[in-house]
């Protein structure tokens, strides 16, 4: 990145050979991140980030579906990640159905219960790869293959989107494998740079621009490309690519080390979601009697960065949308924390948070208003 942050300053749609230049590294960087999708490079685009990918992806297919005519209804999650659940309300304001499936205990959506919702006036489903909260993994070439059987039998085409932004580095994302027409990334989430992201749309999808202007991006968005955050992007992708079985391994050993560490160490804990189909950077524990905000303070102020699964606003506290729709009794939810694992997590950290994390959980029990006793419920 650092040659495009430094000096070279030209403009991909310039004529002039440093714009040419900053315009062969799109090139190249779109067609690094194509191989790694076993994708057409016409068939990536590059955006400002996960969000952006999947508004443009939900908004521009089920508007040029509708406008062809195919109908104005939209299969979705309850438990997509804000980015997915705020547009398909927006969709709904514009005037399509939108079914909203719910999961099962382990965050898991039924693909027979997917194939129910689909309608002859279905157009497009969106349903991410892997959750942001719990980790779990959702059956998409499942879902994929309902799609095709009811287009086969009904003569009618229903586009799929998944949200993958959880998944570089653990899951392999093979476009034509998965059977989706577009996949959102999100490229900090894979160890690229912030504000960057990818929206991978097959070849001939029906599809309307979200942002208007320039011919960027194939006319499907307009605006300057940010090539340092491109560039960032591709080699960040190749990378987390490689060594998906090692990385996933060890990762999951040292995840598995925390958990059994804190069932060990602090009573009264629960483990929210399920711990094999999943991506095994995740682990989402409720600890009873506490407001989850107050332990992450607690952790930060020992150098510790975990998130909180609820957000407390206006002196109410808001649980998490995805372990209310798995089933999570209201009092876990608020108590639950995330702990993301990275590729350089190492043992001694794990460790060192097992360490810490007894005595903060205990003093935000003593100063909590949550009188939560999981055996109580
Ligand atoms: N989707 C999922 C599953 C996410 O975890 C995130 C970010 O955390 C997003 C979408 C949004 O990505 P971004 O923040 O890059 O816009």
């Amino acid at each position: 990145m650092e040659p495009f942050l430094r000096g070279q300053f030209g403009n991909p749609s310039g004529l002039y050979s440093i714009g040419r230049e900053a315009q062969a590294a799109v090139d190249d960087a779109r067609a690094r991140v194509a191989g790694c999708l076993g994708a057409r490079p016409s068939e990536v685009l590059f955006t400002s980030g996960g969000t952006e990918s999947i508004n443009t992806a939900l908004v521009g297919m089920a508007y040029a579906m509708r406008r062809a005519g195919s109908g104005n209804h939209v299969i979705t999650t309850a438990i997509e990640h804000h980015a997915g659940i705020h547009t398909a309300q927006y969709l709904e304001e514009l005037g399509f159905e939108v079914t909203y499936l719910g999961c099962d205990t382990s965050g898991r959506v039924s693909v027979p219960e997917f194939a129910a919702a689909l309608r002859p006036e279905t157009v497009l489903a969106s349903i991410m790869l892997a959750n942001n909260e719990v980790g779990t993994v959702q059956p998409i070439e499942g879902i994929a293959a309902a799609i095709r059987d009811y287009a086969t039998r009904r003569q009618h085409r229903v586009l799929l989107h998944t949200d993958a932004v959880q998944a570089p580095g653990w899951l392999k994302l093979a476009v034509n494998d998965l059977n989706v027409d577009a996949l959102s990334l999100s490229s900090h989430k894979f160890g690229g740079p912030k504000g960057s992201g990818v929206l991978y749309l097959r070849r001939a999808t029906p599809f309307r621009q979200l942002l208007h202007g320039g011919g960027q991006e194939m006319q499907k968005r307009a605006g300057t490309e940010n090539v340092a955050g491109i560039v960032g992007t591709a080699a960040a992708f190749e990378v987390a690519n490689g060594g998906i079985a090692e990385r996933t391994t060890r990762v999951r050993a040292l995840r598995d080390r925390l958990r059994d560490g804190i069932l060990a160490r602090v009573p009264e804990v629960l483990v929210n979601g399920c711990q094999e189909n999943c991506v095994p950077n995740n682990l989402n524990i409720s600890f009873a009697g506490i407001e989850s905000d107050v332990l992450v303070a607690g952790m930060d102020a020992r150098g510790v960065a975990c998130s909180s699964g609820s957000a407390c606003s206006n002196s109410t506290w808001e649980p998490s949308h995805v372990l209310m729709a798995m089933g999570v009794h209201i009092r876990q939810a608020v108590g639950s924390i995330r702990f993301s694992l990275g590729e350089d997590t190492t043992a001694e950290e794990i460790d060192s948070v097992l360490d810490i994390l007894p005595g903060e959980v205990a003093k935000a029990r003593e100063g909590s208003l949550a009188l939560a006793h999981y055996e109580a419920d």
